[in-house]
């Protein structure tokens, strides 16, 4: 068993030093889905060659490929700084093991 309180704390502390205490949120999911840890990072300062009201350059995205690039840098840095915490873990139908932590980034409204 994992004590999911003490487990989200660290998670929270070892992010806010990275990315400020008031920007990350730690959250669990009920029900089912109890023991996956939920991780939302905000205000994310858009990227200066941010192109996403650019519409002959960006017809199709919600995102521009410079700003998901950006989110994407920092999800990868939130979960590596997390790796040696410990979460429940499944397997997919390649029979490959995964973390139960989901995180995602959000730009400064
Ligand atoms: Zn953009």
């Amino acid at each position: 068993m994992i004590d999911i309180i003490k487990r989200n704390k660290e998670v929270k502390k070892i992010l806010s030093r990275e990315f400020g205490f008031n920007n990350v949120s730690v959250k669990n999911d009920r029900g089912t889905a109890y023991g996956w840890c939920k991780v939302n990072i905000y205000n994310i300062e858009k990227p200066k060659d941010c192109y996403c009201d650019k519409k002959e350059l960006n017809p199709y995205g919600y995102h521009c490929r410079n700003c998901l690039n950006k989110l994407n840098k920092i999800t990868d840095t939130a979960y590596k700084l997390l790796r040696d915490i410990k979460f429940y873990t499944y397997y997919d139908d390649m029979n490959y093991e995964h973390k139960e932590i989901i995180v995602q980034a959000h730009f400064l409204e």
